[in-house]
């Protein structure tokens, strides 16, 4: 019998919300992959090329797109932002279940395309706590995350055509959330 095809999961919610940490945090103990996405914007702290992002360049990730190597793709704060093809449908073909980390238009462009796709929006408990969240990460201009707040209040706007909604309140009890919500897709496939 052939191997049962993996689950795609696309984890959405505004830019500091905590959706990185939340699935690193679930693959250190669940069997899944997470898809590295392509961006144009510049390198930020202590990320690395090919592993956090592909760093590309305006032109290089507009090359791309004209090729038609992206399964989805968004502008996000005047850069691009994309999921590579490549990234996806060999692995949940080998049965593994594939974790994205993508804004909301991102997000709904997957679902077009690939409609057993599960969309999890992660809210934040407050906006208060959203905003202190991105302040903390000190590596961000005051326009930018003034920027980053601004499209937050779009996109929490946008988080009731989305399959499930979590609040993120405390990592591990929003990792249990989607264990089930997973379990429960799982038994109905
Ligand atoms: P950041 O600049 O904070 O790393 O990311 C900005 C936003 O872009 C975040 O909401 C992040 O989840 C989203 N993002 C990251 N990769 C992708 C992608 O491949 N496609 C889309 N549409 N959004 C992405």
């Amino acid at each position: 019998m052939n191997k049962k095809r993996g689950l795609l999961i696309v984890i959405s919610g505004p830019s500091g919300v905590g959706k990185d940490t939340l699935v690193k945090e679930y693959l250190k103990h669940n069997d899944a992959v997470l898809s590295v996405s392509a961006t144009s914007r510049k390198i930020r702290g202590k990320e690395k090329d090919g592993v956090d992002y592909y760093f590309l360049t305006k032109e290089e990730f507009e090359e791309k797109i004209k090729n038609n190597e992206f399964l989805e793709y968004a502008v996000y704060n005047d850069c691009y932002y994309g999921t590579p093809r490549s990234e996806i449908e060999d692995k949940l073909n080998s049965g593994k279940d594939v974790f994205l980390v993508i804004e909301v238009q991102g997000a709904f462009q997957i679902k077009e395309k690939i409609k057993d796709s599960i969309l999890i929006f992660l809210l934040p408990p407050s906006l208060d706590v959203l905003e202190e969240r991105l302040r903390n990460r000190a590596s961000d201009s005051e326009e930018m995350i003034q920027n980053r707040l601004k499209i937050a209040i779009k996109e929490i706007k946008e988080s009731t055509k989305f399959d499930y909604i979590i609040t993120n309140n405390d990592v591990n009890n929003a990792i249990e959330k989607i264990k089930l919500i997973l379990d429960s897709e799982r038994e109905k496939r």
